[in-house]
């Protein structure tokens, strides 16, 4: 198959000398105390983030460390980081300020802070001024060198911070531990390049960069042997996949490929930008009976006007041919969507454009969000920045026709069965979803997590749906 220009590490270093003392330190630590060390992510943020917590997690174990659910018992403490909202940024220092009086009562516990709010500089010195307890700093580029870090606090006993700002490696074979055990987080992207003039994703996670094909469909065929039957593949625009593939290899190949994959059942992919959202992909999303029913395809605005000073290089009119197009392929999929209200410059004329999209696309879901300034953007340097009571006002209008469409398409779910796969369980109700990322609760037993069980819906609500078990056969399956 292709080679990419990137270069692929695999070698990550946990069989090296210093590796194996901090490895021998926590076995000492085991047979005095009786337990294993502990460790507690919190992880903020996007799919993403989970999934760097998810690597996080199995380096920490290939350590010697035990996840515990509580902070309080815990042994190291990281925060995951998020830099898209300013909301998650606060929330991060609000909780390391609760996390400094753990570190009083206990000066052995270890507090690290990652993700991307640490690959901004300006960040990272308040952090180390305003916490001056944290004893590990490392970026989403440097996720491999944790091992490493622990060791120059514990043995060395030296604070550590490693932050690459860019990079071409691509960090392959590092363990993970993952959630769940039948649906799992797959990168295929790193970065991304497209530069909307909102977004901090490009200066903190860099250029895109493409994993090899090869190595994509390794790593799921390796979870499909694991019990795995329902992969995401992630990338900040999984659309412009194999862009730096030295052979050509695109995303609707991709999915081709991953779609022959015996014991995987489902798959689903995010994020898709509508200007890289190409026929061939309709037609793979079409004709892999594996890829789910489902599309999230960020509209952000429905004018031309703040897309163009958005940067999102497509038009409002390009965006519904595209979801025209989709469909007439595949008559009954989901369409789901990320709207920001109040760009800078957002007129009222504007916003109505917003409000007419939504109504012709009839979202089954839509995330909604305040714009909110964010420092080392283009659009933060723009003037016009709409005053937060108008921009309040536009969200609850929106909302107001938002929410009765998406109601109105669960609605017409009442009394159909979809397949659903069960993902939690609490007493005897059991969570899972739709084949079209619908959330449904239903009466079960806890055995069927991981299953994927046909359900009749019988009640809807505007953010998930109620139903029953059916039998094969007791009523006309649909696919979902
Ligand atoms: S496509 Fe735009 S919004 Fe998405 S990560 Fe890239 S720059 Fe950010």
């Amino acid at each position: 198959m292709s080679r990419i220009k990137t270069d692929i590490v695999t070698d990550i270093r946990l069989d090296s000398d210093k590796i194996i003392e901090l490895k021998n330190n926590n076995e000492q630590f085991l047979i005095a105390k009786g337990r294993r060390k502990t460790y507690h992510i919190l992880t903020y943020g996007c799919q993403m983030n989970e999934h760097d917590s998810e690597k996080i997690s199995g380096m920490l174990t290939s350590i010697g460390y035990v996840e515990t659910e509580d902070e309080k018992k815990a042994d190291l403490v990281i925060f995951n980081t998020c830099l898209i909202r300013e909301n998650a940024e606060l929330k991060v220092f609000g909780k390391l300020g609760e996390v400094k009086g753990l570190k009083r009562k206990n000066p052995n516990l270890l507090v690290a802070v990652c993700g991307c709010m640490m690959q901004r500089e300006e960040i990272r010195e308040k952090v180390q001024k305003k916490f001056s307890f944290v004893d590990i700093i490392f970026g989403t580029n440097t996720i491999h060198e944790l091992p490493m870090l622990i060791y120059n606090v514990e043995i060395n006993k030296r604070k550590s911070v490693d932050i690459v700002d860019n990079t071409e490696l691509i960090y392959e074979d590092m363990p993970k531990m993952r959630k769940f055990k039948h649906k799992a987080l797959v990168n295929i992207t790193y970065g991304c390049n497209n530069f909307c003039t909102y977004c901090v994703v490009p200066y903190v996670r860099g250029r895109e960069k493409s994993r090899d094909p090869e190595d994509i469909i390794q790593e799921i065929k390796l979870l499909a042997e694991d019990g795995c039957k329902e992969v995401t593949l992630l990338g900040q625009n999984v659309n412009s996949y194999g862009n730096n593939l030295e052979s050509e290899f695109t995303f609707a190949q991709l999915l081709y490929a991953v779609n022959e994959i015996d014991g995987i059942e489902r798959i689903r992919f995010m994020t898709s930008h509508p200007k890289d959202l190409t026929e061939d992909l309709i037609k793979a999303i079409k004709e892999c009976d594996k890829v789910c029913n489902h599309l999230h395809l960020p509209v952000q605005a429905g004018s031309n006007d703040v897309l163009k000073r958005m940067n999102r290089k497509y038009t409002k009119e390009h965006y519904l041919n595209l979801v025209e197009k989709l469909k007439e392929a595949v008559p009954d999929i989901a369409v789901t969507t990320d709207i920001i209200v109040g760009f800078p410059g957002e007129t009222e004329e504007d916003f109505s454009e917003t409000i007419e999209m939504v109504e012709k696309v009839e979202y089954d879901s839509a995330f909604t969000f305040l714009y909110s300034v964010r420092e080392g953007t283009k659009a933060a340097l723009m003037e016009d920045q709409v005053p937060d009571e108008v921009k309040h006002e536009r969200f609850n209008r929106l909302l107001d026709v938002l929410y009765p469409i998406v109601l109105k398409k669960n609605q017409d779910c009442i009394g159909k069965v979809f397949p659903v796969l069960v993902e939690t369980a609490e007493d005897d109700e059991l969570t899972g979803r739709t084949e079209h990322f619908k959330l449904v609760h239903f009466k079960g037993s806890k055995d069927l997590i991981g299953e994927i069980v046909n359900v009749k819906v019988t009640d809807v609500k505007t953010f998930h749906m109620k139903g029953e078990i059916k039998k094969y056969g007791d009523t006309p399956l649909l696919k979902g």
